[in-house]
């Protein structure tokens, strides 16, 4: 296992959809694993494929004191209902914004064994890691749907923001 550099905001990889992983194989599990890895170790709630430089569809969440979920080509087939949460990103260091997300979201995907699974979740946090991670290997950022880039706060100097989850 190693951690890779995190891409940052400008970067093409994460800018543009990802490719669908074809078969799950050994570079795809040690691609997770560093993934894994490579959240932890920047105190992340999640992290996409495209946050390391990899333009594939695999994504890893990781709420504190639950074990790590991790899917490969997933898919939102369900959403409802908005809510308004703090968020931010580790692809956009210190910074943090309120976003629209939904609140209740189901999405299909595969897992390390290439099991189909489908996960639940609602009004938590899960829920909005799934949406932003999605979004990730879709091209998409948070930032993108903010109606300004005057709703970015600074995490230094405005610390109402300190408990956005970072993902
Ligand atoms: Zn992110």
């Amino acid at each position: 296992m190693a951690t890779r550099p995190i891409t940052v905001l400008g970067e093409a990889v994460l800018h543009q959809k990802a490719k669908r992983v074809p078969q799950v194989d050994g570079s795809i599990r040690r691609l997770v694993e560093d993934m894994i890895e490579t959240m932890h170790e920047n105190s992340g709630v999640g992290l996409a494929a495209p946050q390391v430089g990899v333009p594939l569809r695999v994504v890893v969440i990781g709420i504190p004191g639950e074990e790590v979920i991790t899917l490969i080509n997933p898919e939102i087939v369900k959403r409802s209902g908005e809510r308004r949460v703090v968020e931010g990103c580790l692809s956009v260091p210190g910074y943090w914004a309120e976003v629209t997300r939904s609140v209740s979201v189901t999405v299909k995907g595969r897992d390390l064994q290439g099991r189909q699974v489908r996960i639940k979740a609602k009004d938590d946090l899960l829920a909005q890691a799934l949406e932003h991670e999605i979004d990730h290997v879709n091209g998409v950022l948070y930032i993108d749907h903010l109606e300004s880039m005057d709703e970015l706060r600074k995490t230094a100097t405005e610390t109402e923001g300190e408990g956005a989850a970072e993902l």
